[in-house]
Order: structure tokens, then sequence, then C-alpha cells
């Protein structure tokens, strides 16, 4: 194997959750270097998804596409990532330009990765420029070595019996069965074939005995690095875990940590469950709510739904004796896996394979399908993960051209075999198609935003009708925006999820305002205006957690019992106050709630530019299909008539009423439509944006990002700006 480069470092020690040093690699030129940050970088910045916002602003321009060689591929922690003592402290950001929506994406992802490049002395990895050859990166913290080697050629079974390129890899760096001090982060064959190529996490567990996986699954993340011709990065580090950041105040560290951990242990059982049910606990929540995707969002549930609940996964394959934490010290533990699955179907059937999963997303994503097989969620689950494909994606794009064939936007001979809902078979050939790039597969890995283009043209093609008619159509159902796939929620009876997907700035996905539970299920935001203010409260805090390097799940999945004697419980504040003390007590700061939602806006306003740099920003950009905001079609709203009949009559009254069903559809949406534009209006002025969702130069001033290159987009954009005012400041 040839080592192509080689750079011999001095580990930099973290000192109060910072290394302030970044790797950066630049694959065109052959060049590693250890970059130091200045101390004003964290303090504006943060890290997580903060780092990767500002390089990424700085390095890259409107041009930028994924696979431009200026694109960055950003890989980051954060200063609360790495303490075994606070639970869900694994968590990292990958963060770049992406295939799918040529804008910024981020996606979180768990596992030991981001420890242990953090102990090797890094806040931070940068790939930038393109390889010639496949390569891997291996940055060794314990011989102070960071080398580009020829990606390994082997074949995984044969020489390492192993059933996957990433776990063959990590036998092989260690010369054997790996350890806790070595982790990886991987992609696959379906990176190179499809745009929604995901990142593995693989990091050792010690109890089960193998190598486990989380995924960074929105977005394209792995396509991204395939492109950079990045196989794997691996890190070592034996360094001791514990105490790890150094914190300013190791007993503050401590007793945060010990609250949050012991409301986890009380509440968690009395909640949601997670800790022993995992996250497909909440598919039967979303079914008894209508929240639960069936057949491309057509329905929110299902009379087969109970045969994919969380208990037959518990048990027909969740082995149950372990506590399964993504990262050490996580006591919610929701990280569930099955041993010795055998497949049924696909290129591997008859092979006995571990499971990482099934998250709920991951089962949803079947579902919508139309499927309520656990054995295929199983198996789809293993194939997505061993292919590098994202399961959110795949599965929302599987179902939009289900739904194609269902309307009649597709013939048989178009996908070369009946592509009905329900059908597995018809569904996993989908699903390794996709993957290795053959057949419908090419149309389908190119996401639902594209894969629109490509029916309109098969449609009007075949039948003559013109292409934009066939297109609007085709806008009605197709469950992406900005270019990214909806996530699996149900938004059409929630005004605040609409808002929730409406207003990401990344797409659709419900990391930046999960509140369906909350609106739909639990009934906290009953009024228009709590509605907009959640919609400004809920993405700041949940972006300092991308920035910082945490889980949300201890603070959003557990309410502390606490809050329920404060004004607004659904913010669970006591919580929230455990994890401010552990960033004080970790940077020796004196930092109030305040002050952590203001890092976050200007974190917010720096990807709100970004999005405008790429034409993801206004107003437009923000607008979601009719699917997501009602029934798009009459079959929807006959499966649910009677509820959708009181609706309208609680607005318009009985005598208002229209008398046919397809008058009564269409007076709902045209209400659902106008309620989602003044959502915007609302929103948009909380957030400081102008009516068309642009941000206001005085907001970019008042969070100090107001220089000259936001100026010149701003201006571009129509908005006049005081311009000597304003570089003044
Ligand atoms: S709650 Fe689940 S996802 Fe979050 S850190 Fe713990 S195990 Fe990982």
């Amino acid at each position: 194997m040839e080592t192509r480069l080689c750079l011999e470092y001095e580990p930099h020690p973290v000192k109060r959750g910072y290394t302030d040093h970044i790797l950066w690699v630049d694959l065109t030129a052959g060049r590693i270097a250890d970059r130091t940050l200045p101390p004003e970088f964290k303090e504006k910045y943060v890290g997580g998804r903060g780092y990767a916002l500002k390089l990424i602003w700085d390095e890259t321009t409107a041009r930028t596409r994924y696979d431009s060689p200026e694109n960055l591929l950003v890989m980051a922690g954060g200063p609360l990532c790495n303490e075994p003592r606070f639970p869900g402290t694994g968590k990292f950001i990958v963060g770049t330009i992406s295939p799918l929506t040529d804008t910024f994406v981020d996606s979180n992802i768990g596992g030991h990765f981001a420890p242990l490049l953090k102990q090797c002395g890094f806040d931070a990895l940068v790939l930038t420029g393109l390889a010639d050859r496949e390569v891997i990166l291996c940055v060794d913290g314990d011989r102070g070595v960071i080398e580009i080697l020829e990606a390994p050629a082997f074949n995984p079974e044969e020489d390492w019996g192993a059933l996957t390129y990433g776990e063959a890899l990590l036998r092989w760096y260690n010369g054997g069965e790996p350890d806790e001090n070595v982790a990886a982060v991987v992609n696959g064959e379906g990176s190179l074939h499809a745009r929604f190529g995901i990142i593995n996490s693989l990091f050792y567990d010690p109890r089960r005995k193998r190598i486990r996986s989380k995924q960074a699954g929105r977005g394209g993340t792995g396509t991204v690095m395939r492109t950079k011709g990045v196989r794997a990065v691996i890190v070592r580090s034996t360094l001791a875990k514990v105490n790890a950041n150094r914190p300013a105040d190791e007993q503050g560290v401590k007793e945060a940590g010990a609250l949050l951990k012991k409301v986890v242990s009380l509440a968690d059982p009395q909640q949601l469950r997670l800790a022993s049910w995992g996250t497909p606990v909440l598919v039967e929540y979303m079914d008894k709510y209508h929240i639960l995707p069936v057949m491309n969002y057509q329905y929110g549930r299902h009379p087969e739904a109970k045969a994919v609940f969380a208990d037959v996964f518990l048990e027909r394959y969740l082995t149950r004796k372990f506590p399964d934490g993504c990262y050490r010290g996580c006591n919610l533990a929701c990280a569930k896996g099955a041993e010795e699955v055998t497949l049924e179907q696909g290129p591997r059937a008859g092979r006995r394979v571990g499971i990482d999963g099934p998250e709920y997303e991951t089962a949803a994503a079947v579902t919508c399908m139309g499927i309520f097989d656990p054995q295929f969620i199983m198996e789809y689950n293993w194939y997505c993960d061993e292919y590098g494909l994202d399961t959110i994606s795949m599965g929302v794009t599987a179902s939009f051209l289900m739904e194609c064939v269902q309307r009649g936007f597709l013939a048989q001979e178009d996908v070369g075999y009946p592509l009905a809902w329900g059908d597995t078979r018809a569904a996993g050939r989908l699903l390794h198609e996709t993957a290795r790039g053959e057949g419908f597969g090419k149309v389908c890995g190119q996401g639902v935003h594209r894969a629109k283009a490509v029916v309109a043209d098969l449609h009007a093609r075949r039948t003559g009708r013109p292409r934009r008619e066939i297109l609007a159509q085709l806008e009605r159902f197709g469950m992406e925006m900005k270019g990214l796939e909806f996530s699996m929620y149900i938004t059409k009876e929630s005004l605040a999820q609409q808002g929730g997907y409406g207003f990401a700035l990344k797409g659709p996905q419900h990391d930046e305002a999960w509140l369906i539970f909350i609106d739909q299920v639990h009934q906290e935001l009953p009024t228009f205006e709590m509605k907009a203010q959640a919609l400004k409260w809920f993405p700041l805090v949940r972006t300092w957690f991308n920035a910082v390097g945490l889980c949300k799940l201890p603070w959003i999945d557990v309410r502390n019992p606490e809050a329920a004697r404060t004004e607004n419980p659904a913010r669970n504040l006591p919580s929230l106050d455990y994890y401010v003390k552990y960033l004080n007590a970790t940077l020796g700061t004196r930092k109030t709630l305040q002050d952590v939602l203001d890092d976050s806006e200007r974190l917010q306003l720096l990807q709100k530019m970004i999005n405008v740099r790429h034409g993801k920003g206004s107003r437009e950009s923000d607008r979601i299909p009719d699917r997501a905001m009602g029934p798009a079609f009459l079959n929807e709203y006959q499966a649910r008539a009677a509820y959708y009949d009181e609706w309208l009559k609680e607005r318009v009254g009985d005598e208002q009423l229209p008398g046919s069903m397809e008058e009564r559809h269409a007076l709902l949406l045209r209400l659902r439509r106008e309620a989602y534009e003044r959502l915007c209006d609302v929103v948009y002025r909380e957030k400081g944006y102008t009516d068309e969702g642009l941000p206001l130069p005085e907001t970019l001033e008042a969070f100090g990002l107001l220089d000259a290159k936001a100026l010149e987009l701003l201006e571009s954009k129509g908005l006049t700006v005081a311009r000597e005012r304003a570089l003044s400041n």
C-alpha cells in the first residue's frame, strides 16, 4: 500500500474544551496542515456547526457545488463533546455544500470519532480539493502521525473475515480486533451513485464485541466525501477519556452531569422509555395521532402499523442486556442494536449480521412505502447503512416514485418492473439498483427534486401533456423542499411543524424544530403566537446543541418534572439550566441562557446568508408542498372526511360549508395555504427578516455579521444598506 503523504506532529492538548487547532487536508495539492485558530474564532462561532458554517462561508462562493474542488467537508465536535460524566457528548457535525440542496447542509452524528479527533489534538477536520485516487486518512494521536494512504483494496470477507469494508478497515488498521481507542468515518458504494450518500461513524462496542455504527444521514455528506476521493478517515488515541476536556471547574462538570443523569434515569421510564425501547417507540405515538407517513404521507395511520411497533422489534430482534449509548456515559442509551439477524433478501441473503437500529426514522421511511414488515425494516436498515444511503431520502424518493405509478405519471415500462405500495421485492430491488447506479435506481438516486423533472419528461413524452402542467402536479406531492426530502412526520394537522420544516435552513429535517410532539400530541402550542414564538426559540436552542457537540435527546425527549412548575413546560428549562452549568464549568465563563441563544442566532444568520448566496434564502424557498399542509388530493380528504368537514365548520360555519367534497377540499387547501403565508409573515418579523425572508441589515449588524461581503450580497438582492455606517461598526 502506497503512503502518499505523512506528517509528524505534536498533538495539541485540550484545554477548557478546545484544542484551538484544525486539521486541514487539501486533497488536490496533497497537503496536510495543522492550522491554529485565533481565540476570537471560538468566541464567535462556538464549534461544530458554527465552525462548519464560518469556514464554508469564507472558502466557497455562490458557484460552489458539491463536487467543486473548493467545497469543504467539515467534521467538528464542539467544546462540550467528549465528557463521559455528562449524557450525550459524542456528537459531531458534518457540514458541506450538499449534492441535494446546492447549499449548506449539516448532519449530526454520534460515535467516538469526534472525541478521539479532539484527543488527537484537533477541534475540526477539513477536507478540501479532490484526490486523483481513492485514499484514506489516518490520524494517530499516540504516534503523532497523520498519513494519507491509498485506500486498501482488500476483500473484507476473505482477508479480514468481515462483512463490510469499514469493519475490515478497522481490523486491518489495528492488526486484528479493533478496540475503543480507534474509530472511523466511512462511506459506501451508494455514495458513488446517489446524491444522498451518508457517512457512517464506526466504533468498537466491547460489550457486543463488534463494530457499531451511527450515521450522518442527511443531505449527501457521504457523496461529497466519496467525490473528494476519501473512502475513510481513521483516528486513534489512547489518552484517558474522563476529564479529557480539562474543564475550568471539574466539580461543576460532575455536578451538572449528575443532575441531568438523575432526571434521565427517573423520568424516562415514566415518559417515552427511550432507554428500554429506543426511538421505534415513536411509531405507535405517530400512528395514534395520524402523524406516521404512510404511502408517501398520504395517510397518517394504518391498520397494519402495529406490526412495526417497538414491542415487535424488542421481542424479535433487539438485544436488551446491554446499555446502548452511542458514546460513553449516556444513560438515555437509545441506540438499540440487534445481533445475528439472518438476511432474507438482496445480494447478502442468508448472511447473519448485526444491525444498529432501527431508528424511528428508518421504520417510518419503510411505512412510507406502504410496507409493514419488521424483517424488511431490519434488512432495509442494514443495506442502507452498508451501501451508505440515507434511509429517509431513499424511502421518501421511492415512495414518491410509487405514487407517480399510482397516479399514472409513471408506467411500468419506465421503471422496468411493477413498483407498487407494500411490495417488498420491488422496494428491495429499487434500493439495490439505487446503490449500484443501475436501471431505474439511477433516477431514484437523484432524490425527489431531480426525479420530478425526469418523471415530468417521461410523462410529457408519453402523453403529449405540457411538461410545466405535469410538474405542477408533481410539486403537490413530491415531498422535498430546497432539494431535501422531508423527514418522517406528517405535518398536515400541525401548523407549527409545517413551519418547523418550512423555515429549517437546511431543508425539511426536524432537528432544527421538532415541534410536532408538543403541538399535536401534547397540545402545548394552542395559539398562533405560541407557534410563531416556538419557531424562533426552539431552533436557536437546537442549533446550540449542534455547535457544542451534544445530543439533544436528554433535553427534549425527557421532560424534567420541575418543568411543570414553569411558565412554558415544553421548553424544559430546568434541564436546560444543567446544560448552561456544564458549559460554564467547562469553559470557565458566566454565560446565561440568553447568551447561548445569542451565540446560536449568529450561527443561524450565517447559515441564512449562505442560503441567500446559493439562491435558497427567500420566501419562495420556504414554500412547502400541498401534501405538507393538508390533503393534496381528494382521496386523502375522503379518508378523513368527517374530521376535515368538522375542521372547516369550525372556521367558516355550517352555512358556508360547500356542498361537494371537491369544493370542501379546495376550500380547506386555500385556508391552509393562507395560514402558512401568515405564519411566514409573523416568523420573519420575529427573526428580523424582510417580508421576502431575507435578513435585515440591522439584524446582521446586531450579531457582528454585517461585513463588506454580507453587504454586497444583500445589495445584490435589492436591499439598500447605509454602507459607511455599516462598515464603520
Ligand atoms: S440519547 Fe441516544 S443518540 Fe443521544 S447520545 Fe444517548 S445514545 Fe446517543
